[in-house]
């Protein structure tokens, strides 16, 4: 598990932390805790009780609810403002429908800290050509293949408006700690937490 160094309570868990109950109660918390049914949307939803939303990203201003987002190369993205906290589900989907931009409307800029989880980076994370339209200044040519890297924008944003940036620096697929469906179809994920 790797806690946050920039956000108050904030973690994100590898392949070895066990269940989400596990990881739950290995952070102090036992089935409180706001999950989404992720689909790659760009829907965003307040969260105020340990259900399942059906969005892409929650956010929440109620103390000791922890909000967790599921990944396995997605970027998982938590935020924290003295707006509150949220968790947002960022793979390129729900990149390229303004999922980062939409995160952000619900915070208060000036007082923004971000943490970057465990995600598909650019050393392995290998797309078609096509990506360059839409992606065109976050795409990396190597050898002749095109590889993403998810969070360019994220961190430029960051790098322009003085926002405090952590980035956990693993890539799910190189990483043998890490689920990945790139890797091996895999159906376990890995959660990231935060909470007031
Ligand atoms: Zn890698």
């Amino acid at each position: 598990m790797i806690r946050s160094q920039n956000l108050n309570n904030a973690f994100f868990s590898s392949a070895n932390d066990g269940s989400l109950e596990e990881v739950l109660e290995t952070i102090g918390f036992q089935n409180q805790v706001a999950t989404m049914d992720q689909t790659h949307s760009s829907e965003i939803a307040f969260a105020d009780s340990n259900i399942s939303y059906k969005c892409d990203g929650i956010y929440t201003n109620k103390t000791k609810l922890p909000l967790v987002v599921k990944t396995a190369d997605c970027v998982p993205l938590l935020m924290e403002s003295s707006k509150g906290v949220s968790a947002t589900h960022a793979g390129w989907r729900g990149l390229e429908k303004s999922i980062f931009e939409k995160s952000l409307d619900i915070h208060e800029i000036s007082s923004l800290k971000i943490s970057i989880g465990p995600h598909a980076r650019k050393c392995c994370y290998e797309v078609g050509v096509e990506f360059l339209k839409t992606f065109n200044n976050s795409v990396n040519k190597v050898n002749d293949k095109y590889y993403l890297d998810l969070t360019k924008n994220i961190k430029q944003f960051a790098f322009e408006n003085n926002i405090n940036l952590e980035d956990t620096n693993v890539c799910t697929i190189c990483n043998k700690e890490y689920f990945s469906y790139r890797k091996n179809k895999t159906i376990e994920r890995q959660f990231s937490f935060i909470w007031i």
